[in-house]
């Protein structure tokens, strides 16, 4: 019996890039310790007062079918959310609830996207990018950026990259590179989005993590409210990765549609992750700020142990919990260097190389253990690197 090619084809037929990180979990798994510096989960669990929430909720009878679009109460906490951060008038209407950022990429795409049309990306991209685009049956196009440039794109390259595209899909503060998009970067990806007629979907899910300044959503650029549909997430601003519960916010005839949608796949999000999450929101920024400490204190650390040598250079890191290193001067490919790192010092970290092919060359390393392991595996790390090159 056939699959579906749509199913059978979302990886593209590749590897899904998670190979370094599988082989640590089975090395963990066999007993040898390993410092994970792999996936993007923070090494604080959600805060007991959002769990409080969640758990007066269940018990309040919380636990039946909750609204389609999500709780009256969340979706106006997070229009409200988005105001405060953008300056840009939103209401209830222009918000659904999701299960998850990932969830709300996937129904983006299924809500611009036709058959076989061209969904462009920025490579290096989150990993699940070309495969969110494969299933929703539209066609990936990358557009490969340059280290030297930060892997920010270029007019140049926004402009061939979606010519003839339905979408573009954009993530600052980036994963995996840490990038943070530049007033220039932003107003290129504003440009090419009227210029081309592109639906821009932009992935906000780090916007709590900028380690200098504040983060700029391009929904708030000239004449782009129209056309943009954000992602938003609770995962990483409130640790709430297990939850499942992120966002779309869009014009409210997008949103019209993807409510029908959301009936006819998730059916809403259970109402007492709901209630925590308003729960969350509701305690303001300052929550929001204690998350993302530890990461702006250990990209600080990073920065540190990365000076003095040129070995392994850092790719200016501004945002997400992140840094990605290039590693290029050891001759060895992304690929190689973490299997190697992983066998021989027992730490594993991203290949540059599962994030596209813009990172070849390249590892992302997660800033998710305490500051002292972290700063222990950095500095086996380059020595490791200066013992190949
Ligand atoms: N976008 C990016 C860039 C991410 O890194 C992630 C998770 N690592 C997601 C979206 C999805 O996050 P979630 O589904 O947990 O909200």
């Amino acid at each position: 019996m056939e699959l579906s090619q749509r199913i059978t084809n979302i990886t593209g037929g590749g590897s899904d890039g998670w190979d370094v990180f599988l082989k640590a979990r089975a090395m963990i798994a066999a007993g040898t310790p390993v410092i994970e510096l792999t996936i993007g989960e923070h090494d604080i669990r959600t805060d007991p007062e959002i769990l409080n929430a969640m758990h007066r909720s269940a018990l309040a009878g919380h636990t039946g079918y909750a609204m389609v679009p999500g709780t009256d109460e969340l979706r106006d906490q997070v229009a409200k959310r988005i105001e405060d951060r953008t300056g840009v008038a939103t209401e209830r209407e222009n918000i659904l609830i999701t299960p998850g950022g990932q969830a709300a990429l996937f129904a983006a795409h299924m809500a611009i996207c036709d058959a076989g049309d061209d969904a462009a990306f920025i490579d290096p991209y989150y990993a699940t990018y070309p495969g969110t685009i494969r299933g929703a049956g539209a066609r990936p196009r990358r557009i490969v950026t340059s280290p030297q440039n930060g892997f920010q794109p270029t007019v140049d390259e926004l402009a061939v990259g979606t010519a003839g595209a339905r979408s573009l899909l954009v993530n600052t503060p980036n994963n995996p590179t840490g990038a943070v998009y530049s007033a220039e970067t932003l107003g290129a990806i504003a440009d090419v989005s009227k210029d081309n007629d592109l639906w821009l979907i932009s992935d906000e899910v780090y916007d709590t993590q900028v380690w200098d300044g504040r983060h700029v959503s391009p929904r708030s650029l000239t004449g782009m409210k129209e056309r943009t549909l954000v992602i938003g997430s609770m995962s990483k601003s409130h640790a709430m990765t297990g939850s499942r519960i992120g966002w779309i916010c869009a014009p409210a005839p997008v949103i019209s549609h993807l409510i029908t949608l959301a009936t006819h796949t998730t059916y809403g999000v259970a109402g007492f992750i709901q209630d925590a999450a308003a729960f969350a929101l509701s305690q303001g920024p300052e929550v929001e700020e204690q998350v993302a400490a530890p990461f702006r204190r250990r990209r600080a650390l990073a920065m540190e142990a990365l000076a003095a040598q040129n070995v392994v250079r850092a790719i200016p890191a501004d945002g997400a919990m992140y840094v990605m290193l290039d590693i290029r001067a050891t001759g060895m490919s992304g690929d190689a260097f973490a299997d190697a790192l992983l066998e021989q010092e027992h730490i594993a970290v991203m290949p540059g190389e599962s994030f596209g092919r813009a990172a070849a060359g390249h590892l992302r390393v997660a800033m998710t253990v305490d500051d002292d392991t972290f700063v222990d595996a950095l500095s086996r790390l380059i020595a490791f690197a200066k013992r190949l090159a």
